[in-house]
């Protein structure tokens, strides 16, 4: 597809991040912009300074934790709504809570942008539903072919294996994770594998909240700020944010083991370079073979990517006759 076609498309690239002519808006701006749909809560794809926020009713209260007061416009699943001369609906991802793809249609001509997403059964977020687009942007944030997600609930019980053997050394079990869908999703798969309660570090603990108050069903936790101080932590699971990591916080468990959950931990050389002891493949992002999957799925004649890892998913849709490109945003990693 040649590139010079920027000027009718539907969705654009503009320096304030994706942006619809048609519908005067931007789809998770990264500065500030009158009118932001915005995908799910995440720190790179939803920031404050937006005029006014549209998003899913159930990913509300997530902005509402993550970006606090603003002027919220709250959408159910699947719900048209006119912006511009676009009509617009959002359509779960199966990333997060509440997370959304942004279905952009004008003229009968169909984008939709994905925000990022998964295909992994997670029981704490509505499962992906299949868009139909000419027009499909995904990300690809783990678009290399080494990217291939073990089961979740068989992750979950590893995780359980590594909490007794820390609890037969006196050790805590320190588990990073973000705070935002992470955590929680590992919180929902441990309650099929054990009882006991978990620990959370505070800036966890404010999300599983947020869950909880949506009703998603998770293990018992416990602050950890609500322990005794000199409670004994041999043993016990702690979930804590990544930045927690060689805080001030973590010296109160004196002996401990620290895991971090991730899909970057595929890669044995990332958990060597940050000193894990331990690395659990978890992602809320679609591995290879599911970005493969799901940019057929949607009948996209034209695949435009976004996060990092563009090139290889390219080259290999280009060679399956989808013509495909990249926009270069300014989306994080993992979180
Ligand atoms: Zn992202
Ligand atoms: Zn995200």
């Amino acid at each position: 597809m040649p590139r010079g076609r920027a000027a009718g498309d539907l969705i654009q690239l503009r320096p304030e991040g994706l942006y619809c002519p048609a519908g005067d808006f931007h789809i998770d701006p990264w500065r500030p912009v009158p009118r932001a749909v915005i995908t799910h809560g995440h720190g790179d794809h939803a920031r404050t300074g937006m005029g006014a926020y549209h998003t899913t009713r159930i990913g509300l209260p997530i902005l509402e934790w993550r970006l606090g007061d603003q002027i919220y416009m709250a959408h159910e699943y699947g719900a048209p709504f006119r912006m511009g001369d676009a009509t617009v609906s959002l359509h779960p991802a199966g990333h997060v809570l509440g997370s959304a793809q942004v279905r952009v249609e004008v003229d009968g001509e169909v984008w939709v942008a994905s925000g990022d997403y998964k295909r992994q059964h997670d029981p704490t977020c509505d499962p992906f539903e299949v868009v139909r687009c000419d027009t499909f942007i995904t990300e690809a944030t783990f678009g290399l072919p080494i990217y291939r997600w073990p089961d979740t609930a068989e992750v979950a019980r590893e995780i359980v294996v590594w909490r007794d053997r820390c609890a037969e050394r006196g050790e805590a079990a320190i588990l990073y994770c973000y705070a935002l869908g992470k955590a929680q999703r590992v919180l929902a798969e441990l309650a099929a594998h054990t009882d006991a309660p978990v620990l959370l570090h505070g800036a966890v603990a404010n999300g599983v909240d947020v869950y909880r108050r949506a009703g998603v069903p998770m293990i018992d936790t416990l602050p950890v700020a609500d322990t005794d101080k000199a409670a004994d932590f041999a043993g016990k699971l702690v979930l804590a944010p990544p930045s927690a990591a060689g805080s001030a916080w973590i010296r109160r468990f004196r002996r401990a083991q620290q895991g971090f959950a991730s899909g970057w931990m595929r890669l044995r050389g990332n958990r060597r370079r940050r000193n894990y002891d331990r690395g659990f493949v978890v992602s809320d992002h679609a591995d290879w073979p599911d970005l493969m999957r799901t940019v057929r799925e949607t009948g996209a004649s034209r695949v435009i990517a976004t996060h990092g890892n563009t090139d290889a998913i390219i080259r290999a849709l280009n060679e399956d006759g989808i013509a495909a490109e990249a926009f270069r945003t300014d989306f994080g990693g993992e979180e």
